[in-house]
């Protein structure tokens, strides 16, 4: 096997979609495991195993990137999990290199306001101009757009 060079720390822990999504669950805030599973169906519409979710969040804890502290919910005493500063920061970059493969997946929908240069994915703004269906990224542009088009006109 060719000896590719020696992969980050992170992709050996984020390996696949679920771990990646667990993480987002994380990321937005502390969550007991249960949490986390029932989270993770309703946003993904797919059952995560808890033989996955569990060691996960072990393996995370193991590395300082999650801690966790003991709470009552209910009638027990349930494992609320925290990323850490270092989980933080790891997460922030692991979404920053993802965000980068988002965006070149969907470069070619996307279009460039005429009148700032911003790139548009959704939504948007679109008006005939001089008989020509033109791009904004919102009616102010569009407006600004038509004022700097005007024809100044010779003040006699
Ligand atoms: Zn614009």
């Amino acid at each position: 096997m060719p000896n590719e060079s020696q992969p980050a720390n992170i992709d050996d822990l984020i390996s696949d979609f679920s771990r990646f999504y667990i993480l987002t669950i994380l990321y937005e805030g502390p969550a007991h495991g249960y949490s986390i599973i029932s989270q993770f169906k309703k946003r993904v519409k797919k059952e995560v195993s808890p033989s996955l979710v569990y060691p996960f969040l072990q393996q995370l804890e193991e590395k300082g990137l999650v801690t966790h502290t003991q709470k009552p919910v209910g009638e027990k005493e349930r494992k609320i999990f925290e990323l850490t500063e270092e989980g933080r920061e790891l997460c922030t970059c692991l979404f920053k290199r993802f965000a980068t493969l988002v965006a070149i997946a969907i470069e070619p929908s996307l279009y460039v306001c005429a009148h700032c240069g911003c790139k548009v994915y959704e939504g948007g703004y679109r008006e005939v101009i001089d008989g020509k269906e033109t791009a904004f990224c919102c009616m102010h542009c569009a407006a600004s757009y038509k004022e700097c088009k005007k024809p100044i006109k010779p003040t006699k």
